[in-house]
């Protein structure tokens, strides 16, 4: 078991407090910073904290895979460690988005690179050949837009919005009230000439202003589209972001992301795990590489609510349920002076977001404070942990191992 040191990630959308608050840094940072990434992802590895100083873990697993990973894991993964672990900042909207399954991922990568497109160019769609289904778990209220709203509530929102403009698409779908009539809408919209495009969204915009000081139903997404224009205008999001489903998670809540999701996050502080993998495909609300084509080829167009998550007690942890085989993510709810013994198969990762916790595990012992993180190895064959006089929340992170 070893202290574990994130790497933090800057981009325009991030926070300058949270994260720098979470890891005992002055607050504000310097950069906003976006993302804490805690795992070997090639990108940006974590660092472990041994006796000789701090190393990259993507090369302590390269260098010791059994060690590190154990045989299981690597029977089933492969050489690498199949998650990664992120504490996400968001001050503003990230972009409109989905992931590939693990076939489109695979064929995906390797199209790309028979077409040698450079694996670092902002063109490339598929970074590597794995797919990569999210989890997001709330630290704070966390508002986002993730999946297809029921068809029937879309139609009720697009009339509720009674804007000239858009007869003929709400007659569109509402002809067609099925994920056919979602794809055609979703495609006709998201083609959309620039010069047709500049039309129609100032006309929706001012009916969402409309409907939003209605406060009625939908004013919530009036406004989330209204923001969203604000921040891109004229990006063809704001249309798509009408028929997603707007969810506010609150600490603890859960949302899962599976292939094909489409979903955009709007703003809040969360802890995610995802398959370790790079591959998105950008739809908007974003200045990177959008790939139209490419991402109404992975999406899912089945609508309907997003499941909230709030974890299922298994012994003293609350265990995040996902049919995702490279993840498995629970919570720990720790009392005052309260002992959890974690036995486990497989290498995993503990992270602490609030008071703080004593780590033992044979001879090795750590604390964990707010923010802190730890690695610990497949041969580990227990991790026992005692909250400190506040108590202590803990997210822990393994693979889904078939042994189990
Ligand atoms: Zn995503």
């Amino acid at each position: 078991m070893q202290q574990m040191q994130g790497a933090v990630r800057s981009y325009a959308w991030g926070s300058r407090t949270a994260i720098a608050e979470l890891t005992g840094r002055p607050v504000p940072s310097p950069h906003p910073e976006a993302e804490l990434w805690m795992g070997a992802h090639p990108g940006d590895p974590a660092r472990i904290l041994g006796p000789d100083g701090p190393r990259s873990l993507l090369a302590a697993i390269e260098e010791n895979p059994q060690f590190h990973l154990g045989a299981a894991c690597r029977h089933q993964f492969g050489d690498r460690l199949p998650y990664l672990l992120k504490v996400l900042a968001a001050v503003e909207p990230l972009s409109l988005q989905a992931h590939p399954s693990a076939q489109q991922a695979k064929d995906g990568f390797a199209a790309e690179e028979r077409r040698s497109v450079p694996r670092d160019s902002p063109e490339r769609n598929y970074r590597d050949e794995y797919h990569k289904p999210e989890l997001l778990c709330a630290l704070t209220d966390f508002d986002a837009l993730a999946g297809f709203r029921r068809i029937d509530h879309t139609v009720a929102l697009l009339t509720a919005l009674n804007c000239p403009q858009l007869t003929h698409h709400l007659a569109l779908l509402a002809g067609q009230p099925d994920p056919q009539g979602l794809r055609a809408l979703f495609t006709t919209w998201i083609t959309l000439p620039r010069s047709a495009l500049d039309k129609l969204l100032p006309a929706v915009l001012k009916s969402c202003v409309d409907l939003a000081e209605r406060d009625g139903e939908f004013a919530a997404e009036a406004r989330t589209a209204i923001e969203l224009g604000e921040r891109y205008p004229g990006d063809v999001g704001v249309l798509a972001s009408l028929l997603l489903n707007r969810v506010t998670l609150r600490a603890g809540e859960a949302i899962f992301l599976p292939a094909g999701n489409l979903h955009a996050y709007l703003r809040g502080v969360a802890v995610e795990v995802m398959a370790n993998s790079d591959n998105v495909l950008r739809g908007g609300l974003t200045p990177k590489h959008v790939d139209v084509p490419e991402l109404l080829r992975v999406l899912d167009f089945a609508a309907g609510s997003v499941p909230v998550l709030t974890g299922s007690p298994q012994g003293g942890e609350r265990v995040y349920l996902t049919p995702t085989r490279e993840f498995r993510l629970s919570r720990l709810e720790l009392g005052p002076g309260d002992v959890s013994t974690m036995t486990h198969l497989g290498p995993q990762i503990l992270l602490c977001t609030a008071g703080e916790v004593r780590l033992s595990s044979g001879e090795t012992e750590l604390l964990l404070t707010k923010g802190c993180s730890a690695w610990s190895p497949a041969g580990e064959p227990s991790v026992t942990a005692v909250a400190g006089s506040d108590g202590a929340q803990v997210f822990r992170v393994r693979a889904g191992l078939d042994e189990e």
